[in-house]
């Protein structure tokens, strides 16, 4: 997989707010926010896009989701709600390829999926 713009987020080679790290991924406010509260989460394992990820690697998935889950509650506003998201290639609309799970949250959010 090429080189992106969040190996350099994640080496601290370019400014990001980073607001989670472990062992397994970090997270980081969106540069370009869809609602109040937008974080990204990356694995520190590589794929491309989420095509690319074997059922052998499910569990890089499911932690993306649960760390998600616990920066919500930590923050205080699992309960009130917020969306995750996983976009894959062109009609996805993933721009960098290498896969993420976007949180998103703060206030109601609209419906989504419509062409556009
Ligand atoms: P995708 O479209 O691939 O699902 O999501 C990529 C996300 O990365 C976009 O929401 C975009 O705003 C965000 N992004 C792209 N470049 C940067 C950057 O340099 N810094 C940060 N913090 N976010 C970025």
């Amino acid at each position: 997989m090429s080189e992106t713009i969040f190996h350099k987020i994640q080496r601290r080679e370019i400014p990001a707010d980073i607001v989670y790290e472990d062992e397994h991924l970090f997270a980081f406010r969106d540069i370009a926010p869809q609602a109040p509260v937008h974080v990204l989460f990356v694995p520190k394992q590589d794929f491309a896009t989420l095509n690319d990820v074997p059922d052998d690697s499910a569990a890089v998935i499911g932690r993306l989701a649960t760390a998600a889950a616990r920066y919500a509650k930590s923050q205080g506003f699992s309960e009130d709600g917020y969306r995750i998201v996983m976009n894959c290639n062109g009609d996805g609309g993933q721009t960098v390829f290498q896969i993420h799970l976007h949180l998103l949250a703060g206030a109601p959010l609209g419906r989504f999926g419509t062409p556009g």
